[in-house]
This record gives C-alpha cells, structure tokens and sequence, in this order.
C-alpha cells in the first residue's frame, strides 16, 4: 500500500478489496506487479538480517536503550511533523487516529474494527424500508419534464478546459449554452462508497448512518409520481447488488455494461414518460484511466496505447483522455434531452476526485485529504422550458455559483429544482442552490478510515 498508494491500510481500502469487481482487479493487477521487484529484496533482507541477529548474544541492557531511543525520536518526529503539517489546528483525536491508529501495528485492528463498525450499518436498512418523505408537488405541470442526476467517478476539478485546464479536456461542456459551474464544491468523502451515499440521500459526513436509516432521491421522485430510474455502470456502486438499498422504490434499475450503454438506454425511456427522474452512474475517470473508445485517445503517450514509452506523462495523459469521453458522453444525455423540448435540468458531479501522479492516482490515499481529491466540478445544464417555467429559480443558481457548497446541498437541490417538497422534519429548505438564499454551513470529508472526519476549507 505504501508503495502503491502512499498510505498504510485503511477501512476503506478493506472495504474496497470486499467490493472490487472484475474491470478495477484486472487494471490494479496489471498496473502493480512492478511493485514485487521492491517487495521481495527487503523481505529476503529483513529475514536475512533477523537470521543473523538470533546468532547475536543477547545484551539487555543496549536492547532497551535502543527500543526507549527509537521511540522518543519516532514521537519527537511525528509530533514535529504534525505541527507544521496543521500549524496547531489538529486535534488530539485526528492526531491519534491519523498518526498512531491509521498506522503499523496498530492500524490491523483499528482498521478491521471501523470496517465491522460500518458493515453492522447495514441493519439499519430495515429501518429505512419502512420511512416515507411525504413527498408532494405544490404546482400542477402539465409539460413532459426530465430531471437527471449524473454521478462522475474520480474527477478532479482542475482538469477540466470548463474551468480553466490548459487542454482542451471538455470541448462539449465548454459551448453547450444553459450551463452552470459551481466553482468552489467539495465531496463529502474520496472513497466512493462513503460519497456517492452522501450525493443521494440525506446523509452527510457527520452522519453517515442516514444512508442507510432513510431512503433516498429515487424515494422522493416515486413518492412525487415521477418514474424514478437508475441506470448505473455494472461496475460502480449502484450498479452492486449489495448497495442496492440505495436505489430503494426506483421503478427501473438498469445494469450498463459500459458508460456507453447508459446513454443508449437513457436514449430509449427518455420519450416514455411524461414525468422522469433518472440517476445515472458512470465509471467515468476511476483508475486505471483506461474507460475511454479508440476516438477518444487524444492525449499521447498514455499507459493504454504506449506501455512501453518512458514518459512521466503515461497516467496524465490517459487520464484527460478519460475525461473527454465522459465529456462526451454528457453531451449525448443533454442533448437527447434537449430534442425532447421538455422541462428538464441535468446535474452532473463526480462522486470525489482524483490525485494523478506519474504512476497512477492516489484518491484513496491517506487519511489526510488532498484538496484534489475532494474539489470537484457541479455542474448544472437546463432547458429553455425549464427556465421560463422556474425563471427564479435560474436566477437564484447563477447567483449562487460561486458560494462553498458541497455534497449536503444536493439532495436538498434536485428535490427543489423539481418543485417537490418533502416533511418538515426531512426538509432543509436553505440548503438548495435554487432557492433565494443558502445557509452556509462548514464542509467535511469521511477519510478512508471509514470513521475520522475531517473539516475541509
Ligand atoms: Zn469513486
């Protein structure tokens, strides 16, 4: 992991091993068997080395001197460390658990234990089956409408033309008119099963447990009479028969076997249904970059096309190729969509974003956050016939776009943009990027431990 990654084993890392699939096995497979030439020197020499110190005679006194001096310089290093990495903010709690717990030997057993902590989540599930959100529309639409959530995977902000990137990564998203940017949004967690919950139900990275205590926007859409879909990536969390709890009341799940197919089938229900809600769930940018057609390998050499090239270049430019597709592939949705002249909005997010280094990404790295790894686009497309019917509404989302949001005011944004209100004791009214005003609120991140928590600024 170290090798790998940068940081030692967490719950989350666990976590995702429990839940991997055939596509994420094989590209780790083939992209870490370089790291043996590193692992099997130094196991043969740290048992070459305790070998020859059996022989040794044994001198008790040295022994401990030397187990006391290597402990009060490790503690003096950390401690150290810790005061310029956080200037004194840190807690003795994030202390303890980022730089003593999340660490050899003891990381074995607090990694295992929050692991068995989130599995034994699951009973809740039961429990949310049998809520409701009292889910109601207050106006009487008589149009065809189309709201779509499209959850990304693994893309970072700053690589995108939309906001600012020197190459030109999203050539569709950069024309395409009716389009907002939120520029300053954060994920609720860089691991996706802590963050894509967070996108579609109420829970946030304080609590956590609400994803499985209550149901989530496909609830909401079903409730409100839309036909509420879920078309995900076979891949990706949705798609997994073990998460399926959170798709709870969708009328239609879909399977993709690729993100191509999501927009074929999205494509097919799009002129069914008078009234649609659909979630999609692409495996867009997740590693190892290699989810992109022939046509989109634009960015050259890249780990896909050129293995055997030395460049520091070869996960970077694989990446952007990624991210062109899901471009792309955004474009297709929209504008299917805008053929149809319906009332419509298109959310897109990835889930987190990625660190890319010269040997591949690092999202699920360590236990202390990267800002590229939580720093994501939102964006917003809509069609003219929504903003003649919500014209306040339209107006109150570019006024907002450059406020801190993160993955709390979702759910609160997509119930909203379609007019839907839910109980008072569901609702948080200030927190939709539609309405009049947002509450500001401090943003967090679930580490990869699966427990600590992590204000992000
Ligand atoms: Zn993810």
């Amino acid at each position: 992991m170290v090798l790998l990654f940068g940081n030692f084993i967490s719950s989350g890392n666990i976590e995702a091993v429990l839940m991997t699939n055939t596509t994420e096995a094989t590209g780790f497979i083939r992209n870490s068997l370089y790291t043996l030439w590193y692992i099997i020197p130094m196991l043969i020499l740290t048992i070459g080395i305790c070998y020859l110190h059996n022989k040794q005679p044994y001198n008790l006194k040295f022994t401990l001197f030397c187990a006391v001096a290597s402990l009060l310089i490790s503690i003096g290093f950390v401690a150290y460390k810790q005061y310029i990495h956080y200037n004194n903010e840190n807690t003795l709690l994030i202390f303890f658990r980022g730089r003593i717990l999340n660490r050899p030997p003891y990381n074995m057993f607090f990694q295992t234990r929050n692991l068995i902590h989130n599995r034994t989540l699951r009973k809740y599930i039961k429990e949310g089956d049998n809520m409701n959100f009292g889910a109601t529309r207050t106006d009487t639409i008589e149009q065809n409408e189309i709201y779509v959530l499209a959850i990304g995977e693994s893309m970072t902000y700053d690589n995108l033309s939309l906001t600012g990137y020197h190459r030109i990564t999203t050539p569709n998203l950069d024309t395409i008119s009716n389009l907002v940017l939120y520029e300053d949004y954060y994920a609720g967690a860089y691991l996706t099963h802590y963050s894509v919950p967070q996108i579609i139900t109420r829970a946030t990275a304080h609590t956590y447990d609400i994803s499985y205590k209550e149901k989530g926007l496909t609830s909401v859409f079903h409730e409100a009479e839309f036909h509420s879909v879920v078309i995900a990536n076979r891949d990706n969390t949705l798609g997994d028969k073990y998460c399926r709890y959170l798709n709870r009341d969708a009328d239609e799940i879909f399977i993709a076997k690729s993100d191509k197919e999501i927009t074929t089938i999205f494509d097919s229900i799009s002129t069914k249904h008078k009234k649609l809600f659909c979630i999609l769930h692409f495996w867009g940018c997740h590693g190892f970059y290699n989810n992109y057609e022939p046509e989109f390998d634009i960015f050259r050499p890249n780990i896909n096309s050129d293995p055997n090239v030395k460049s520091d270049s070869l996960y970077y430019n694989a990446y952007d190729n990624t991210i062109l597709y899901q471009d792309y592939l955004l474009s297709c949705i929209i504008n299917q969509i805008n053929t149809l002249n319906t009332i419509s909005t298109l959310v897109f997010l990835p889930d987190h974003g990625e660190s890319v280094t010269e040997t591949g990404g690092l999202h699920a790295g360590n236990c202390i956050p990267e800002r590229k790894e939580y720093h994501v686009p939102l964006v917003i497309w809509y069609s003219n016939e929504y903003k003649n019917k919500f014209h306040q509404k339209i107006e109150n989302l570019y006024k907002h776009s450059k406020e801190p949001i993160n993955s709390d005011n979702i759910f609160y944004s997509v119930c909203d943009e379609a007019e839907i209100q839910i109980k008072s004791e569901y609702q948080l009214a200030n927190y939709s990027i539609f309405s009049d005003s947002i509450q500001p609120h401090k943003r967090y991140v679930i580490v990869p431990d699966g427990v600590s928590v992590v204000e992000v600024k």
